[in-house]
């Protein structure tokens, strides 16, 4: 059904009714009047017949020529149509027409009632005067003969009267209902106005703008109307606000999690992911909404372990292998995701990247199986002199001599192992950020440094030490730790170069970066070993290094020292050619 406006509805159905109630006024007034106007001249006609009669009754004479002077003169005087008709129904005079014209009129339904009754009516056609016509006839007894008096008028007098006074009847209400018509729109505008401010307002509401108030209308009912409408507007602005900014903490509590974290509806579709769940299976998390999760993370443990949750509605957790974008070892826990009245909302899914602590707990084992290692080899080696010490040799001096030096030697290396490994214990708990550990240093100053302490060494092995050194190079270090980390980088070039090598030592800046070198040209290092040298331990020939004392400590050292000071540390070497070890410092400003 086509919704018509209130407005329409309003003055439509008032101007109806107004105009029933005007069409009725004016049938009804207009009847009462014709009847009355009706009533008033037949009264009349009565009335002037009576008046006439008497005068006749008068008159002398009652010839032919008397009779019609006197219906002339009379008739003119009260404007009505006077006819005299003898008994026998010949007509004696008119006012109107020629008697000798008019034909018996005895058969006339007036004139044969007041024959029979002294008066008589009639209402019909007049053929004589060619209109309808009242009549009124009475009959008068006068001394010589007796006549009939008729007494008339037209009935179109009468009619042009009353359609006239019809025609006045509803101009006049066509007036009023004009007038009724604009006092009705006024009024219903005044109505309808506020009601349409109100929608327009109500429909702001709908469209979110909840702050724009909806004006109060002065008609009672509409204005507490308008402020129910208000107050509501207020009550859901505040939910919103309230809702929002729970959306919004809880979007800033996933997204600041490392965890990954994915909501699922009952039937396994993504409803939400934060960016970690995103970035651990390298995917956008908007692209990753409104889809089913087997479609946009393609694992089969991962979707047989949502199955299982989804269906058991249970908490649950399993770790997976992912192995795109890169290789990952995930735990992942799965969980119901809380709805109303114990209904089923879907579940939820945290993932947490174990791959880090994995790896630090392999580091940390062969850690502790490279130590043991490492300090078993002196402690047997000991422990097995000291015994053939005890059994005898102790009596015999050459060989307990030289028994105990071999025991110092290990003793010393169990020393400088432990020595070695709290060094590195102390420096990885310095980061980069405890500023006061760092001020600008002498880069040549570090070298001559780490240089003193290898005096004899270098004297020993006749090497050639080559300085190529920018003058007043500055870094921001630790005098201590740089030196210890140029000290064993010096140490090892010259461990593993043949006698009368060369060292260069060389520093240079390119503007945004300070450059620290170490090359030697000694045994060199094959490249399988170069991404592992830098670990503890690890040591490209250990017969070689035990010999010469090296721990399998020094470069990881060398690498803490050059991380906690925001520089990068890499290698270049050939076998048999020598190798290069260079530490990038970031320039002062
Ligand atoms: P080590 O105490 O055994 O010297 P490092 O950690 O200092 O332990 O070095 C690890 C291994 O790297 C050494 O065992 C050695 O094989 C190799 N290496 C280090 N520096 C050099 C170098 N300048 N030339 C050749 N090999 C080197």
């Amino acid at each position: 059904m086509r919704k018509q406006a209130l407005i329409t509805q309003l003055f439509t159905s008032y101007i109806i009714l107004v105009l029933i109630a005007i069409t009725l006024i004016i049938t009804i007034s207009s009847g009462v009047i014709e009847t009355f106007y009706f009533d008033q001249k037949t009264n009349d006609l009565k009335v002037r017949a009576s008046l006439m009669e008497g005068i006749l009754t008068q008159q002398d004479s009652l010839d032919y020529s008397s009779l019609q002077k006197f219906s002339r003169e009379i008739s003119s005087v009260i404007s009505t149509r006077i006819t005299i008709i003898g008994i026998d129904g010949v007509v004696l005079a008119d006012s109107e027409e020629d008697p000798e014209n008019m034909d018996l009129h005895n058969d006339r339904e007036e004139v044969s009632q007041a024959l029979v009754s002294g008066e008589g009516w009639s209402q019909r056609y007049s053929f004589t005067l060619d209109q309808e016509h009242i009549y009124y006839a009475k009959l008068i007894i006068l001394d010589s003969t007796d006549l009939i008096l008729r007494a008339s008028f037209s009935t179109e007098d009468l009619d042009m009267a009353l359609r006239s006074l019809k025609y006045d009847l509803i101009t006049i209400g066509v007036g009023i209902i004009a007038l009724i018509a604009l006092i009705n729109w006024y009024i219903s505008r005044m109505i309808t106005r506020p009601i349409q401010v109100m929608e327009s307002g109500a429909r702001r509401f709908a469209r979110g703008k909840l702050k724009l108030k909806v004006p109060e209308s002065n008609i009672r009912e509409l204005g507490s109307l308008a402020r129910s409408l208000n107050e509501m507007a207020d009550e859901i602005y505040e939910r919103i606000r309230m809702v929002t900014q729970q959306k919004n903490e809880q979007i800033a509590i996933l997204s600041s999690m490392t965890e990954g974290v994915i909501a699922l509806s009952p039937e396994g579709e993504i409803l939400s992911a934060n960016k970690a769940a995103a970035s651990m299976f390298g995917l956008k998390s908007k692209k990753m909404l409104k889809r089913p999760l087997y479609e946009v993370i393609r694992h089969a443990d991962l979707n047989i372990f949502v199955t299982k949750v989804l269906q058991s509605r249970k908490s649950t957790q399993t770790r997976i292998s992912v192995f795109e974008p890169e290789e990952r070892v995930l735990n992942v826990i799965g969980n119901q995701m809380p709805a109303r009245k114990g209904a089923f909302a879907g579940a939820v899914l945290v993932f947490t990247d174990l791959t880090h602590i994995q790896k630090l707990e392999g580091v940390r084992r062969d850690f502790v199986a490279n130590v043991s290692h490492e300090l078993k080899t002196p402690i047997t080696s000991i422990q097995g002199y000291v015994e053939t010490l005890q059994e005898g040799a102790i009596d015999e001096p050459d060989n307990a001599e030289r028994f105990l030096g071999i025991i110092s030697k290990h003793a010393d290396r169990l020393g400088q192992i432990i020595d070695d490994l709290l060094e590195l214990s102390r420096i990885e708990e310095i980061s980069d950020e405890d500023e006061k550990y760092f001020k600008p240093t002498s880069v040549e100053g570090l070298f001559d440094s780490a240089l003193q302490n290898y005096h004899v060494s270098v004297k020993q092995k006749k090497m050639t030490i080559i300085k190529e050194i920018e003058a007043d190079l500055t870094i921001d270090a630790n005098q201590k730790l740089m030196t210890h980390a140029l000290g064993n980088l010096l140490d090892n070039a010259l461990k593993y170069s043949e006698e009368a090598g060369h060292i260069t030592l060389r520093a240079y800046s390119n503007g945004k970066k300070v450059i620290l070198e170490i090359s030697d040209d000694g045994i060199g290092i094959d490249s399988e070993h170069l991404d592992r040298i830098f670990e503890r331990f690890y040591r490209v020939d250990r017969g070689r290094s035990r010999e010469v004392g090296g721990t399998g400590l020094g470069l990881s050292l060398v690498k803490h020292i050059t991380r906690i000071h925001g520089a990068y540390l890499e290698v270049e070497s050939l076998v048999g050619k020598g190798s290069t070890f260079r530490m990038t410092f970031k320039s002062k400003k």
